[in-house]
């Protein structure tokens, strides 16, 4: 039995990558001293899965930013527009990442996206017609030959031409189609030097087959493959797959000329059935994706032995596998000096899964795996009860009546009630909740956890840091405020703090994006809100003026989706006991005063299934009513806002505006507000604020750009029911940047409440 990985972490175990990135970023050190990190990340993450007898080692899953912006880069789709700022390969690279604003020039970041249904994101790659693909780089070789240098033969990993096409963005009028030919050349040229190398197998991630396949993308993905696969040589190639099955290809993919095929058996429900039902081809390897490369519990290893064996006995030669790419779980346990054993020993992180692989490996090996120590002992965990249920959860959650899903009145009542109380000018003006979250509060925070200053000293800090936000926000002029977001660490880990029912990490990181790392709690047991959470600095904030404050939470959805669920109830019990838990601040906040409750759902698009047929009953038939259930108990004369990041919700707009939100604001600065024709053509009736700008760069958007952005907007949207913010929190921002941009919104929507709408 051999073992393989798909991808590894890269930012490293204490982050080390992110550091030395924004070290760079700030001109503080040279791109040597970041290279020299870089490599020295990669030696160790190499090293480690050697350590743990790992047969199939990836390299070139590294990556300064994204793997799919590498994949771009290296056959030569950069936009003109980042060319010509005449930057070094490296620093044309990050312009693409994250925008360019100096001396030779001012280009905004390439569209970010979620990838598949993960918190990760990556770049999306712009193709227009005029782009001819080259092997421009030789990233795969050098890491290739680097790990050949520290005794490994790595499997290179790259993402596949088929992926790669699918998720580019085209201006012109060409499609992905049209570049086929193109693509298919330069990843053979690519395979050609992989295999001249001395790369035995090359791993080619095709994620973008797990999703519903029309005939036309199999006619894609079957000529591309045909073209790239005749130009092989030596080396054998793995076509991967991972987040579900490909149902809708399998018979394609076993029919094509490659030497193994990668599919997930955690997350690809019909992943068995496949293979069982069709037979899997005696001259290709399985590579069995078991070890879930998504969750943070233990391998239940009576499971996948069973798994292996009925593989097998389809004559099957297998490999076992992790489920994707280790990027989704956090590093190591043992950075975790503060988790009792009876939670840890129920873990496995991206190291501690390398063990299980290892473990494995021998237990498939042995005559009688049931007598392997390490199976014994695997099975006596899982046999143990454990601890975190809640009698009086579970009851609150069984007593939920149906009418507790709808808010009364209906939205259109509310909406003339609201705009009575509030009177807010046309294009009302607001911010998405957390301010620049400077180095003198992150240090705050940490004197208080060290124990270093007071709970007095630690408060006293963050009020003086609301109040200037809100007089800040008074000097800008804007109209609803918020309190700025000071005291959260995080918009999930901080609720998970004040909830029962979760558990923290020290050192759990896991990549976002670019240098953006969150640590997610860890659902253990069942949820409950012990106290008020964010009431007292709400209150105190409208306190501080005379403009209505939001109070400001985080949704049930997104505190799901953003920590590592259990996997001993569902879901959607999940998603109540936290919704009851959330319900219960927001109607402690409308009883203490604030008349605008912002109730942030993030992530809601992120856990979409990957399929459309999948999408109501394994979703959005739980998601909706829990954030329904949160805010069905307020007046009418309380106003509801939420925010979603990511426009990317075109399909799910009814089930969005069934949320029944009196607001939302959402991304939409670096889509195009494509979302905007979507949103006319299904007479969404939530008053919006797609943002007006994108913060996930430090560039500043001038008055114009923001006017010009609006008018785009009020084409599609009736101004009474527009809302001018930026498309997410500004917490990563600096204060330089922020301060200037936001005087820029409120100044254009200033102009454009003179102009004639
Ligand atoms: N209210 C949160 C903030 O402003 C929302 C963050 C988010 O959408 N990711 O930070
Ligand atoms: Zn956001």
């Amino acid at each position: 039995m051999k073992t393989s990985v798909i991808g590894y972490p890269r930012v490293g175990a204490l982050r080390e990558l992110k550091f030395a990135s924004e070290k760079y970023f700030r001109g503080e050190i040279a791109a040597e001293e970041l290279q020299a990190t870089a490599k020295q990340l990669r030696a160790a993450h190499l090293n480690v899965q050697k350590q743990n007898g790992i047969d199939f080692i990836p390299c070139n899953d590294f990556s300064f930013y994204d793997t799919v912006l590498d994949a771009a880069v290296l056959f030569g789709a950069v936009p003109a527009r980042y060319r010509a700022l005449g930057l070094s390969p490296l620093d044309t690279y990050f312009a693409m990442a994250r925008g360019y604003q100096g001396k030779e020039g001012d280009v905004k970041a390439l569209a970010m996206k979620k990838w598949f249904n993960t918190n990760y994101h990556y770049m999306v790659p712009e193709i227009d017609d005029d782009t001819a693909l080259t092997l421009a780089g030789s990233k795969p070789l050098d890491e290739f030959a680097e790990a050949k240098a520290l005794g490994i033969t790595a499997k290179p990993v790259i993402c596949g031409a088929f992926t790669l096409l699918k998720l580019a963005r085209y201006t012109g009028s060409k499609a992905a189609e049209d570049f086929a030919e193109q693509a298919a050349a330069v990843y053979g040229t690519l395979l050609e030097k992989l295999a001249a190398a001395g790369a035995e197998w090359v791993q080619f991630d095709e994620p973008a087959l797990v999703r519903d396949l029309s005939d036309a993308d199999k006619a894609l993905f079957a000529a591309l493959y045909r073209a790239i696969l005749a130009r092989k040589g030596g080396a054998k190639v793995l076509v991967q797959t991972y987040f579900g099955d490909v149902r809708d290809c399998y018979k394609e993919l076993c029919g094509l000329p490659f030497d193994g095929i990668g599919l997930d058996f955690t997350e690809g429900r019909e992943s068995f059935a496949l293979v069982e039902e069709n037979g899997f081809p005696k001259t290709k390897v399985l590579f069995a994706g078991l070890v879930n490369g998504k969750n943070i519990w233990k391998n239940h290893y009576t499971a996948t032995v069973a798994a292996v064996q009925k593989l097998q006995k389809t004559g099957a030669e297998v490999v076992l596998s992790t489920s994707c790419s280790l990027l989704h779980v956090p590093y190591t346990l043992r950075n975790e000096t503060k988790l009792a054993a009876e939670y840890t020993e129920r873990f496995a992180f991206a190291e501690e899964k390398l063990q299980e692989l290892k473990e494995l490996k021998e237990i498939l090996a042995a005559a009688d795996p049931t007598a392997c120590e390490a199976y014994k002992a695997n099975a006596a965990l899982f046999a143990r009860e454990r601890s975190g249920k809640n009698a009086v959860v579970q009851a609150k959650v069984a007593a939920i009546r149906p009418e507790d899903y709808t808010r009364l009145p209906a939205f259109e009542v509310r909406e003339a009630i609201q705009k009575d109380r509030f009177k807010l000018p046309l294009l009302p003006t607001t911010t998405i909740g957390s301010f620049p979250q400077t180095a003198d509060v992150k240090a705050n925070r940490a004197a208080y956890k060290k124990g270093d200053i007071t709970k007095e000293q630690y408060d006293a800090f963050n009020r003086k840091k609301i109040a200037e936000c809100v007089a800040l926000q008074e000097k800008i002029g804007l109209d609803v405020l918020v309190h700025g977001e000071f005291e959260r660490n995080d918009m999930v880990e901080y609720f998970g703090e004040c909830l029962s029912g979760f558990l923290f990490t020290e050192k759990a990181w896991v990549q976002s994006y670019g240098t953006r790392c969150v640590k997610p709690p860890i659902v253990w047991g069942d949820v409950s809100r012990e106290k008020p959470m964010t009431v007292a600095w709400s209150v105190y904030a409208q306190s501080l003026t005379s403009k209505p404050m939001k109070g400001m939470l985080t949704g049930p959805v997104t505190i799901l989706n953003w920590s590592f669920p259990r996997e001993d109830i569902t879901l959607r019990e999940c998603a109540l006991q936290i919704a009851l838990a959330i319900r219960e601040e927001v109607l402690d906040l409308e009883a203490n005063g604030l008349a605008i409750i912002q109730i942030d759902e993030a992530a809601l698009r992120e856990k979409l299934p990957l399929r459309k047929s999948d999408w109501e009953s394994d979703y959005l038939s739980w998601a909706i009513p829990a954030f329904r259930l949160v805010h069905s108990g307020v007046k009418a004369e309380t106003q509801i806002h939420t925010h979603m990041c990511y426009s990317e919700f075109t399909d799910i707009i009814p089930a969005i505006d069934n949320m029944d939100a009196d607001v939302i604001t959402f991304e939409a600065s670096r889509s195009d507000l494509l979302i905007l024709d979507a949103l006319k053509a299904n007479n969404f009736r939530t008053e919006v604020g797609p943002g007006v700008y994108d913060i996930h760069s430090p560039r500043v958007p001038s008055v114009q750009e923001i006017k010009t952005a609006l008018k785009k907007m009020l084409a599609k949207i009736p101004a009474e029911k527009l809302w001018v913010n930026p498309d997410c929190g500004l917490k990563t921002r600096g204060v330089e940047e922020t301060v200037p941009s936001l005087e820029h919104l409120v100044e254009a929507a200033k102009e454009l409440r003179n102009e004639d709408l």
